[in-house]
């Protein structure tokens, strides 16, 4: 059973996200400050938090900052503002997702599902690989060779440029999860990459025009409007 720390200082937001989460199978513990949670995850590590940015004393990002610090923890942040959520999710604080208040408890467990099962799969992906497994990603009609750089969707050949490939495969490794644009211009382009966002954009829609004009392929690509992508085949 998957461990989820919930930091949040409201307490009835506290005891639905606890009792849903629950309902969903998982074990919680509850924090309703900074310094608690950073001692409960000391204590005890947790598979995901699930962190409230506006909280008495330290907030919600301080507490991010100092989980990573020892941490590659899922992290899904609340927010009732979505104006620094670039920054929030990006490299700067390392937060993995958000979700804006008010928010469904259905959203907040599919997210919590997505990035369980991102770390299940990086797991996963490991032990293949020293089997020596062949690397091919599959989901539903789309594969994926990673080592011969071939993508496949149903019957067709997808050719891709090295970047979109590169592209969708940050993508699809993240599947379900919202990637920030600076996030993949990191990825894919490198840290030391000066880009801007145009450049994104532009392999983006070359990679969704090749997706597009083939059965399935039209959606895979989802664009969250101010932050990023996300993958959601
Ligand atoms: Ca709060």
């Amino acid at each position: 059973m998957a461990k989820i720390l919930l930091v949040e200082d409201e307490a009835s937001l506290q005891a639905t996200i606890a009792y849903n989460l629950k309902k969903a199978g998982y074990e919680i513990a509850t924090a309703s400050d900074g310094e608690t949670a950073l001692a409960l995850a000391e204590e005890t590590p947790p598979d995901l938090v699930v962190l409230d940015i506006m909280l008495p004393n330290m907030d919600g990002l301080e507490v991010c900052r100092n989980l990573r610090r020892s941490s590659g923890v899922p992290i899904i942040i609340l927010t009732a503002r979505d104006s620094e959520i670039d920054r929030v999710v990006g490299l700067e604080i390392g937060a993995d997702d958000y979700l804006t208040k008010p928010f469904s408890m259905r959203e907040l467990i599919a997210r919590v599902k997505a990035l369980l099962r991102r770390r299940e799969l990086t797991e996963q992906d490991l032990v293949a690989r020293t089997q020596a497994v062949a690397n091919v990603i599959t989901i539903d009609t789309l594969s994926i060779d990673v080592d011969a750089y071939r993508v496949r969707l149903g019957e067709h050949d997808i050719n891709l440029k090295p970047k979109e490939f590169e592209l969708l495969l940050h993508l699809v490794n993240h599947r379900g999860i919202v990637c920030p644009t600076r996030q993949l211009l990191g990825e894919v382009w490198g840290y030391d990459y000066y880009g801007d966002s145009r450049t994104l954009a532009v392999h983006i829609h070359g990679l969704r025009e090749k997706l597009d004009a083939h059965p399935g392929g039209s959606r895979l690509i989802e664009t969250v409007r101010g932050v990023g992508y996300r993958f959601s085949g």
